[in-house]
């Protein structure tokens, strides 16, 4: 099925496309597979190089010149405020020309729409331009030791000490801390009021401000997340995004985006994966086999499945709604889809799953990465319980399981 989006989104696809074609560095789109889904094994270091590489760092600053970093963002603070439509048109376009996205993480994906919702007009001017810069790089300190699915329980303190917010407390599971210059932070500044209302969102700085963080070891053998310790942590107050005591509300909007941000274009990494492992089925000889035929037709089912409910979700933002509990659909079904996926992968190698190649650390080859890191997909941004839980509570308006006050 092909959406005729209009003459304004096609003559819009054009001048992307030529854009692309005369911008982009040569040799560019052969340095990595830009366009693996996200997975969190030992590859994920060959794709750390290709981020560090001379091509990828020029395209950066090409796409910088034009404006075309953040460009959902509104002109005042350097974007192009694009709608939802042109930055899938975007998306896709890159994803054909094989070059990739630029993004600015989790600065781009949660915490500027996050300002732009919630933040004053000073917090944005300030806070967003050095997002785009590269100059704040944001890791996320939402869960706890013990606060995970249950975040408004978060134990963080936030304490106020004149023009500054003071926070003590203990993070972990910090994807990417270790790159982070910032770290936003759910912290208790009032612990008098119910739980929901006694939080704040506020972004700390990571650097001399007394943060210790360690790493933790992946079972795929990469250690991409930190605990993180914090005491005594320093930020203005300024830092406090949506005022004291208005902490969850900003959370929500931020894991809003975190769970249904890319809807419209993860269909694109998976499908092209998708193909990837019928070859590896066509080099094993098990595309013969009608088991596995069963399921890599399954497999294409469901890559359709999420680009249709990817074009549904378009809509939604493209009619200038925020993306609602209906994100969570997405985050299951992603996740479960490629959870699945991993276990059909071991299934097509075989036993050849079994044996890691040669090298220092603990590598494992793209398909044992698949397997093992997307299991992670069900349980980051929120469990698939949790996603189940919204989607029967907010989005179906059943019944609410019982509190436990803890
Ligand atoms: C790869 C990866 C990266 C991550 N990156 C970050 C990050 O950058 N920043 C960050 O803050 N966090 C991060 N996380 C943490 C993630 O958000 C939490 O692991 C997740 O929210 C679950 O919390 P928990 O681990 O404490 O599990 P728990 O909340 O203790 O849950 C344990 C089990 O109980 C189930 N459960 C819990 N409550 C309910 C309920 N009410 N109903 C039904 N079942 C329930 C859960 O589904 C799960 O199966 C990351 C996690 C992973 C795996």
């Amino acid at each position: 099925m092909q959406l005729d989006l209009g003459p304004e989104v096609a003559a819009f696809r054009i001048e992307m496309r030529s854009w692309i074609r005369d911008n982009v560095p040569e040799g560019l789109a052969d340095v990595v597979n830009w366009h693996a889904p996200p997975v969190t094994g030992a590859d994920r270091e060959e794709w750390d190089r290709a981020l560090d590489h001379p091509l990828y760092r020029e395209w950066d600053r090409r796409l910088t010149r034009a404006r075309l970093i953040c460009p959902r963002w509104p002109e005042s603070v350097g974007g192009r405020g694009w709608d939802a439509v042109q930055m899938s048109v975007w998306a896709e376009e890159c994803h054909r020309a094989g070059v990739p996205v630029v993004t600015r993480g989790m600065g781009e994906a949660f915490v500027g729409p996050s300002i732009i919702v919630h933040g004053t007009e000073e917090q944005k001017a300030y806070f967003l331009p050095r997002i785009i810069s590269g100059e704040d790089v944001y890791c996320q300190g939402f869960s706890e030791p013990n606060q995970g699915s249950d975040l408004a329980g978060v134990r963080t303190r936030g304490v106020v000490e004149g023009e500054e917010i003071v926070v003590t407390g203990q993070k972990v599971w910090t994807s990417g801390a270790h790159r982070a210059s910032m770290i936003f932070v759910l912290c208790r500044t009032d612990p008098n009021v119910p739980k929901h209302r006694g939080l704040s969102y506020v972004l700390v700085p990571m650097r001399d401000n007394n943060i210790e963080i360690r790493p933790l070891p992946q079972m795929s053998g990469a250690a991409e997340f930190y605990e993180d310790f914090l005491d005594g942590a320093r930020a203005p107050l300024f830092n406090v995004i949506g005022g004291l005591g208005g902490g969850w509300r900003v959370a929500m909007t931020t894991l809003g985006h975190e769970r249904g941000g890319r809807a419209s274009t993860a269909h694109l990494a998976h499908e092209r994966e998708f193909w990837e492992l019928v070859d590896t089925a066509r080099k094993y000889g098990r595309d013969t086999d009608p088991l596995i035929r069963q399921q890599l037709a399954w497999a294409y089912t469901q890559v359709q499945l999420m680009r249709f409910a990817g074009l549904r979700t378009l809509a939604r933002l493209a009619g200038g709604r925020e993306p609602g509990p209906e994100a969570s659909i997405t985050k299951l079904f992603w996740s479960e889809y490629h959870r699945r996926l991993g276990e059909i992968a071991m299934d097509i190698v075989g036993s050849d799953a079994m044996v890691r190649p040669d090298g220092p650390g603990y590598p494992t080859d793209g398909w044992q990465s698949v397997f093992l890191a997307s299991r992670a997909g069900t349980i980051y941004s929120g469990t698939s319980e949790i996603q189940r839980n919204i989607l029967g509570e907010r989005a179906l308006g059943l019944a609410k399981e019982p509190r436990v006050e803890g």
